[in-house]
């Protein structure tokens, strides 16, 4: 029988994955010699066997891959004829040159999860079992190639048993770099006021019980701490709210499993997909009504709950059933509001005392901070709010080659984008930009990306806005470095990002819908209700919300009373005609004071935000008149919409803008006929969504553009988003929204990196942004 060689290359998310002992076991299957190794580009194979055996395997690796394996690129080409006795894994080469994506952080695997709760497995009940399949990834990579001595489990020596686990390709556990057993591996234990008080198996137990007793304990997890305690312990839930400083905010909640979760939450196929998926995001989920007296407690104003199984062996530990322990766990950031999360148990230890009553520690470090990835379900598809643990730090492919590419991000939400070859590496969430801490989170992220992906940038982004601290950071480095630096408009970015992660063209435009709270306009105002007809390299301000005052700036951000009587007056209503409900909180010195700014402009920036349109309106029919966190009125006043209500409210166009007044007015006059708040707020969205449409469309009529694509942080309206989406597609438009990244600010970095790209092109100085009008 014939006999060839053939050489395959293979890239994409290969190593850390399994992939080395599925092409020795397929080898062995089809009687092929020769070698696999991993280097920098990915996985090599050298296969030498009969014609049919080898398009057998070739068919089999393509078509089967190990399941967390993302392939990019799979080439075979013939090979010179050597002759090999057997099949062989060789010692990985590392090229300092080339680089490689690194696998998330992944939810345990079926086989560990048996193996934890099986009394006879020598891992039984140990809090950190993991396999290839499954287990820490990118939180424990301290440098590449993906090695032990590269992780923090680099201080644990594998014991004669995991050794020969580790260094048996027919093993599950394979080259499994974070592999541990109780003998060898990291341990837990329990703390109260400084003192140990249990360790190993004993340590969960006293962790359950502290939380059957109303504690709130500071667990140490995967990607950091969370604050944890029994989510249907009312005190205990307002003792978390006063300590963490966070009134209204929903936590996220942990159950055992779907059944639990189900009492409390609707969950359809493509929920439970996502709940139980390697990446196990917290799953925002319609309530029962169980769930409503749930989300009183953990998620007031909302009528969604935020769940998450396990997804270590340590959380199934703390959850597994048992009369007498809480069902449900609420799982918040260890942090004080607007801190990065800890993740060192020294600085869980110097930040939390004060927060936790008890410590559940162990002594496998952290390298990477990560919280929880937060997401939703829209028609079907994922709609990602915050990208972070089981997403980041996969990279998304651009439908171009990029020059190493830093893309700062903007202030809130902040995330940053890396960009090499066809990759653009979006990092996690890191945060809101506001403070030290967050600031060197962000700094030290970005060394460690670029560290790992082996980027050094020859290209920076970021926003306009001159005081943001990343678009600082960004001048300071491209002065220290000499290199290029672009400023790019923030909802520019953002529809350029929406394009990207649907694959669009660079330079077809489309018609972006740049929906969102903030962001700094070329003209100094605050922009944030943008028609924008985009491509990469520019874009043409066609139509915006008309101009609103926004009293005070920050200070109508965190009271949108104040933007309600903004509202009133510019709409020429006298506030005192009506007992509207700012009356309540803002006393007369304020509302002199903010008519007074609405008058004379006085740090009144004014804004075409439709976040602050929804902040005002929602203010105006009663809802907050302060809020604690940001979106909060926005929330409140979906979370109220009545799904049947038909008619819409008219926002009259007119002179590239869309106007406000007359729909303040007709709210006014609603609010003084007492129609319902419920009937308002669905009247509002209507309005919102019947005025999108016409946009479009005469965008359309003069254009002949018919692709829509909608981003920013207004998007995350669930109500608003699916409204517009099957508006616009009857009247014939194409929709797109973004998918792998979030609507909101988060998702923008990557659109920044990639104007700046195309504007760099043309330019070597600052970027002169498209026509205003
Ligand atoms: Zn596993
Ligand atoms: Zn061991």
């Amino acid at each position: 029988m014939p006999v060839f060689n053939k050489r395959l290359h293979i890239t994409g998310i290969v190593q850390g994955v399994g992939f080395r002992p599925t092409v020795f076991n397929l080898a062995r299957r089809f009687s092929l010699a020769g070698w696999v190794l991993n280097n920098a580009h990915g996985v090599e194979i050298e296969l030498r066997g009969s014609g049919e055996n080898l398009d057998a395997f070739i068919h089999n690796l393509q078509h089967n891959p190990p399941p967390l394996a993302v392939i990019d690129s799979f080439t075979v080409e013939d090979a010179e004829s050597q002759v090999y006795t057997d099949f062989q894994i060789l010692h990985s080469e590392d090229d300092p040159s080339d680089f490689l994506p690194i696998s998330p952080d992944l939810n345990i695997c079926p086989d560990c999860r048996r193996e934890l709760f099986d009394p006879a497995d020598r891992r039984s009940h140990y809090p950190f079992i993991n396999c290839t399949n499954c287990g820490p990834r990118f939180s424990i990579v301290t440098g590449i190639p993906y090695d032990r001595p590269n992780t923090s489990m680099a201080d644990f020596p594998l014991c004669p048993d995991c050794a020969g686990e580790y260094q048996d390709p027919t093993n599950r556990r394979f080259h499994a770099q974070p592999i541990a057993c109780p003998v060898c591996g990291p341990q837990a234990w329990y703390e109260e006021e400084g003192k140990r008080l249990a360790e190993r198996d004993d340590a969960i137990l006293a962790a359950r019980n502290a939380l059957a007793e109303g504690k709130i304990l500071a667990v140490k997890g995967l990607g950091g701490f969370h604050l944890v305690c029994d989510a249907q312990n009312p005190p205990t839930i307002e003792k978390l709210r006063l300590r963490k400083r966070r009134s209204g905010k929903p936590f996220a909640l942990m159950a055992f499993d779907i059944e639990t979760i189900q009492i409390f939450a609707h969950i359809n196929p493509d929920e439970k997909n996502l709940l139980t998926s390697p990446m196990a995001p917290v799953v925002l989920l319609e309530t029962t009504p169980a769930g409503k007296e749930l989300a009183r407690l953990v998620a007031p104003d909302q009528n969604r709950l935020g769940f998450m199984l396990p997804y270590t062996p340590l959380h199934l530990l703390l959850l597994e059933p048992d009369d007498g322990f809480p069902k449900v766990l609420v799982m918040t950031s260890g942090n004080l509001s607007e801190e990065p999360i800890a993740c060192s148990n020294n600085d869980a230890h110097r930040r939390l005392s004060r927060l936790a009553d008890g410590f559940l520690l162990h002594d496998r470090p952290i390298n990477t901070r990560i919280d929880d990835s937060v997401v939703s379900v829209i028609e079907g598809v994922p709609h990602i709010q915050r990208r972070a643990r089981g997403y980041a730090p996969l990279p998304v492919q651009i439908p171009a080659i990029s020059i190493p590419t830093l893309a700062c991000g903007t202030e809130l939400k902040n995330t940053f984008c890396l960009m090499r070859d066809r990759y653009a590496f979006v990092s996690h969430h890191i945060g809101d930009l506001e403070n030290q801490e967050t600031l060197t989170a962000f700094e030290d992220a970005v060394r460690h990306y670029e560290q790992i992906f082996r980027i050094k940038p020859q290209l920076l982004a970021a926003d306009m806005h001159p005081d943001y601290l990343a678009s600082r950071y960004a001048r300071q480095r491209a002065a220290a470095e000499n290199l290029p630096l672009v400023e790019v408009q923030h909802h520019h970015a953002h529809i350029v990002s929406c394009m990207a992660d649907n694959n669009l063209k660079p330079t077809e435009p489309v018609i972006g819908l740049a929906f969102d709270g903030t962001g700094y306009g070329t003209d100094g105002a605050i922009w944030g209700g943008e028609v924008l007809l985009t491509t990469w390299d520019k874009y043409e301000r066609y139509c915006h919300l008309e101009y609103m005052p926004l009293p005070g700036g920050e200070a109508a951000v965190r009271k949108p009373a104040r933007m309600a009587l903004s509202l009133v007056l510019q709409a020429g209503i006298d506030p005192d005609s009506f007992a509207f409900p700012f009356h309540q909180s803002l006393d007369a010195e304020e509302q002199t004071a903010v008519a007074n700014q609405v008058r004379t402009g006085f740090n009144t920036p004014m804004t075409s935000s439709v976040g602050r349109l929804f902040d005002g309106v929602a203010s105006l029919i009663g809802l907050h008149q302060q809020i604690s966190y940001e979106a909060q009125n926005a929330i409140a006043l979906e979370t109220i919409a009545d799904p049947a209500e038909q008619s819409a409210y008219d926002f009259e166009i007119e002179s590239g803008q869309f106007l406000v007044s007359p729909v303040i007015r007709a709210i006014v006059e609603d609010i003084k006929q007492t129609v319902p708040p419920g009937i308002i707020s669905a009247r509002f969205h209507n309005g919102l969504t019947a005025c999108a449409v016409r946009l479009c469309e005469q965008v359309r009529f003069q254009t002949g553009l018919c692709r829509v694509a909608l981003s920013g942080g207004v998007w995350q309206n669930k109500t608003l988003i699916k409204q517009t989406i099957t508006a616009l597609s009857a009247s014939g438009f194409e929709v797109f929204w973004p998918h792998k990244l979030p609507t909101n600010d988060g998702g923008l970095s990557l659109g920044q990196a990639l104007a700046a790209l195309a504007v760099s092109r043309n330019l070597r100085s600052n970027y002169v942004p498209g026509n205003s009008r």
